[in-house]
């Protein structure tokens, strides 16, 4: 639906796709609130440490480096093909970004959404019908003092991602016996197991949950601290049933991923492997004994361990938007369409990923969209490259312009 500014929009998480979307509105006029429950790149920051697969270039965007550059004329971007971390992504880039003179007046950090509705109409009434546009969102937050506060918008923007709504490691996905009790000793981000958190797995026993690349990040780490104390055990449970924990991607454009793969696999391979391999199991129960971690799997076997790192997904979390006619897939979460386009097309190699459509991003609930990594849902391949071919595609729509690109037309510095 075309809405002219002036006009209000909400961004709900000020991640890397939040603040794109908020300096892309703010070149085209309209008027921003860019809210984050932490601070800006919050979810990047958390996992800082690790090393982004895409080099720069495919990690910022012309109209961010035209407007750090107009802002600073001694701003120097990361060479294009730069391999950052995500905290130097966060610090070179993101941060500068966020507090950008076009940016940086919309930002309210430590800031919470909380609900967003339609204050004259509940979820159940005129069903898809464009009337319900007419209607402004009540965007309801709470502020870093514990503080609430409302604002009325005319466009909604959910960039908040899907981070911080980690996946339970019992079977189906389900809860394992002792879970919940035992959550605290449950790490379920990427540790900085050589860094920060070194002192928590230096000479321990460490399981670890997950067969995608955040657990072969985890992995990794660990034998290289085992290497300088190989007194450590590390265990990788993982559910799938190929011949090695991560499949390499043949021909991987992406060099950093294909060494990590290549190097997992080493790890685990050979008659002194330096992690234990469980394939095609789960885990049925924890239980604390002793201060110990006594896990049991579903092949019937049972480990000791002193630590535990999931690293088993993500879902989404649509309690903020429970009240909007918000059309989500049943088996990814993302919006529905987008789900469907994205299970039709090859999912082998998330660089094949490509923005779906613009239509892919609407749904019932008029002026009201899904951008960046939860529009994905469960989904792991999501890329900020294509975030941003979701936002050139969206501010097309919402301007009433098919041909509107400010990525083509940035200024070049
Ligand atoms: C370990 C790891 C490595 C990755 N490597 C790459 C890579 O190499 N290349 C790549 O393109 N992508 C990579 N990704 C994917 C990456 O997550 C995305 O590209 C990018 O971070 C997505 O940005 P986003 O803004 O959609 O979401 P996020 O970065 O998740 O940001 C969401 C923001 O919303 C905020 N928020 C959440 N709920 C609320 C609320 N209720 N109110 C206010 N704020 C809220 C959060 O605090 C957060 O700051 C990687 C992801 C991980 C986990």
């Amino acid at each position: 639906m075309a809405v002219d500014t002036p006009a209000t929009i909400a961004i709900v998480g000020a991640g890397p796709i939040g603040i794109e979307a908020a300096l892309y509105a703010r070149f085209l006029g309209y008027s921003v609130l860019l809210f984050d429950k932490g601070g800006a790149a919050e979810h990047v920051r958390r996992w800082g440490h690790v090393q982004l697969f895409t080099p720069f270039s495919m990690n910022s965007s012309p109209l961010g480096i035209a407007a750090l550059s107009a802002q600073d004329d001694d701003f120097q971007p990361p060479p294009p093909d730069a391999q950052l971390t995500g905290a130097q992504w966060a610090t070179e880039y993101l941060l500068p970004l966020a507090h950008s003179d076009l940016v940086g007046d919309s930002l309210r950090e430590h800031c919470e959404v909380l609900s967003i509705t339609r204050p004259d109409f509940l979820k159940g009434e005129c069903i898809g019908d464009e009337a319900r546009g007419e209607d402004e969102f009540r965007v309801l937050y709470v502020d870093g003092d514990g503080r609430e506060h409302v604002e009325l918008v005319d466009v909604v923007i959910d960039a908040s991602g899907v981070f911080s709504n980690p996946n339970n490691c019992g079977p189906g996905g389900g809860l394992a016996l002792g879970e919940r009790a035992l959550a605290e000793r449950i790490r379920r981000d990427l540790p900085d197991v050589l860094g920060a958190d070194r002192s928590t797995y230096e000479g321990r026993r460490t399981l670890v949950i997950g067969n995608g690349y955040s657990a072969a990040t985890t992995v990794a780490a660990l034998a290289e601290l085992k290497h300088q104390c190989p007194a450590m055990q590390i265990h990788w449970v993982t559910r799938g049933s190929s011949q090695t924990p991560l499949e390499r991607i043949p021909a991987d454009r992406l060099p950093a991923r294909d060494a990590l793969a290549e190097r997992v696999n080493r790890i685990v391979d050979g008659a002194e492997p330096m992690a234990q391999w469980l394939p095609e199991c789960e885990l049925e129960q924890i239980l604390e004994v002793d201060g110990a971690l006594e896990v049991r799997l579903t092949n019937g076997q049972t480990i000791v361990v002193d630590e535990i790192v999931a690293n088993v997904g993500y879902h989404v979390d649509g309690q903020i938007t429970r009240e909007l006619q918000v059309q989500t897939c049943y088996a990814t979460e993302g919006p529905l369409q987008l789900a469907a386009s994205l299970l039709a097309s090859d999912g082998s190699d998330c660089l094949d990923q490509q923005a779906h459509g613009v239509e892919t991003l609407c749904h019932p609930e008029p002026n009201f969209y899904v951008l960046g990594a939860k529009s994905y849902g469960r989904n792991s391949q999501f890329l900020f490259q294509v975030g941003l071919q979701q936002i050139k595609e969206l501010f097309a729509l919402i301007g009433d312009r098919a041909a509107l690109d400010l990525y083509a037309t940035a200024p070049t510095p």
